[in-house]
Order: structure tokens, then sequence, then C-alpha cells
């Protein structure tokens, strides 16, 4: 249905009123108003979250691409140049980019609009770190409704940044978090497919914790919550001592964390006389390639349940 004049006159008027009621923009609000904002992200499920919420009014750049390991990244040199041209930067936090966090801090000094998408959730909701005492589990984007969180926190600060375009943020926002309500119910579909004691899932490294707690599976990863922390030929023992006792059927390799590791626990259940198969690639900390379904957050935790539960039914 197309407008007549006088509606698009109405429109127009109330969109001029709406802005002018927000109060005069400042000087650099006016010039960020008139061109993209530039964000620069570091996994690809924030780089996500930036284009679903921010559209059109957002050029991001995100970091880490596909199969990279955010634990154990290193910005180079061209990385830090990215970070210094965005207008506002998001990362996970806790301790997830644990190379890339005294410059995170530095840019804040600076004052550079840099926030870690977790920094507002209440910490009751996170997980304890297994690793570190003092730190979180920073895997919280397989909870998807923890998840929703990060989301919110984008939402606010672009808003907050680019107050001209409050509206887009805030109804992208809500059209985001309606798409991962249906997502959570999906998981939880999916999963009911799963006989309650199979529901075990291992992996190379502790990184789906928070999906356990959120979806009853009981998780063991080979190495801890950081691939910093090698495993050893005891860790690879115990695993397969679990996996042969329990007679666990599948066990996972990771895009973001060489495959070696998982075969090794393969080899030493084998040894142990039960068959485990490797039921396939999850994507733990880093997303698909652009332009395959895994290449979006939406698509990567789909092919994670659907892996899962094929294995494991
Ligand atoms: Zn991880």
């Amino acid at each position: 249905m197309s407008r007549t004049p006088v509606q698009t006159l109405v429109a127009t008027a109330l969109l001029v009123a709406g802005l002018t009621a927000c109060g005069q923009p400042l000087a650099s609000e006016t010039s960020l108003a008139q061109r993209k904002i530039k964000v620069t992200t570091t996994v690809g499920m924030i780089t996500d979250i930036v284009r679903n919420v921010g559209g059109e009014r957002v050029e991001v750049t995100g970091l880490m691409g596909p199969g990279v390991d955010p634990h154990l990244y290193k910005p180079s040199a061209g990385d830090v140049n990215r970070l210094e041209e965005a207008d506002i930067i998001f990362y996970v936090g806790l301790e997830l980019e644990g190379r890339m966090t005294d410059l995170f801090e530095k840019m804040a000094r600076a004052g550079k609009p840099t926030f870690g998408v977790s920094d507002d959730i209440d910490r009751a909701r996170l997980l304890p770190s297994k690793d570190h005492a003092d730190q979180y589990d920073p895997h919280i984007w397989f909870d998807v409704l923890l998840w929703q969180e990060a989301v919110r926190k984008v939402g606010q600060e672009l808003a907050a940044l680019d107050p001209g375009s409050q509206g887009t943020y805030e109804h992208n926002t809500q059209m985001y978090l309606e798409q991962l309500r249906a997502l959570d119910e999906y998981v939880r579909e999916q999963i009911a497919l799963v006989p309650e004691p199979s529901r075990v899932l291992i992996t190379a490294h502790d990184a789906f914790n928070y999906f356990g707690r959120a979806y009853g599976f009981e998780v063991r990863g080979l190495q801890g919550i950081s691939t910093a922390a090698e495993a050893g030929a005891a860790d690879v023992q115990a695993l397969a001592r679990l996996i042969a006792e329990r007679q666990i059927k599948a066990i996972f390799v990771e895009s973001s964390v060489p495959r070696e590791s998982i075969e090794a626990v393969q080899a030493a259940t084998r040894a142990r006389g039960w068959e485990v198969v490797v039921g396939g690639e999850l994507f733990s900390d880093a997303m698909g390639a652009d332009g395959a379904p895994e290449g979006t957050y939406i698509g990567m935790v789909r092919h994670n349940v659907d892996t899962i539960v094929r294995a494991l039914r």
C-alpha cells in the first residue's frame, strides 16, 4: 500500500518531532548521523549481533574469522588500526580474548567506546571458570537466552552513540531477540529426542558448559575453559575411561581446535574395547564461513544441535 502525500508529510513531521524531542545533538553526533557507524568486533557471534541490530546504520569489521581460536588470538598491527579507526568496539570479555584484554582496557581509557557484551550480565547467571578460581566461563553464547543479554547490550550502546537512530536499533533488537527465542525453543525440541542417559557431550575443550546447564547435558571437555592449557596423556586416559564405562556413542571435534586431541581420545577408548565415533564437527568459539548456514550465530547453533542429536539419539 503506497502512502498519499499527506500521510508522507505527517510521517516526516512525526520523525522530525521525534528527533528534536531528544534534544540538540552534539556536533560529533551530527557527523556520525550522516555516515555509517564503524564497529569493530572480535568473534563472529558478536559480528553477527551487530549486523542484525545495526542493519544499514553500521559497517562492521570482525577480527576473528572462521576457525580462529579467540583464547590464543594475538592482535596484528592491522587489528590495532581497525580498533583505533572504529567508532565503537565490542568484545565478549570474561577473559575470552585473553591476549587482547590489555588492548581493550587501553582503548577504553583513551575514551574509545569499548564494551564487553558480557559487562552488564548479572554475575549470578555466570558459571565459574574451572581453570581460574577468580574468573568466569566466557562461553556464554551457548545458552541462547543468556546470549540475548549480549544482544541487548549491543543495542543499548549503539543507541547511546547514535541516538538519531535509536528507534532502528530498538526495533532491530526486538526482532533479533524474537528469532533467538524461537532458536531456544528449537534447541529444546531437538534435545528432547536424545534419551536422557545419552545426554553427554564430549568435546575438545570446555566450551559447552552453558549449553549443558541450559539444555540438560553433562559436558566434558578434554582441555579446560581456555585452549591455552594443554591436555596431557592422563586427561586423555581419564576421558577414554569415562566414555568406555558409560558406553557413550559419539564425541565431537571443534572447528577452532586441532582435531588430533579428540582423535587421541577416540584411539584410547578403542584400546579399552569400546568403539566411539567422531560424531561431527561443532562450532564452538568461531562460526562457519561467511555465506554458509553456519556463518551466522543462529545457523551455528542449529548446526551444533543437529549434529549432536544425530550422533547421540
Ligand atoms: Zn573456548
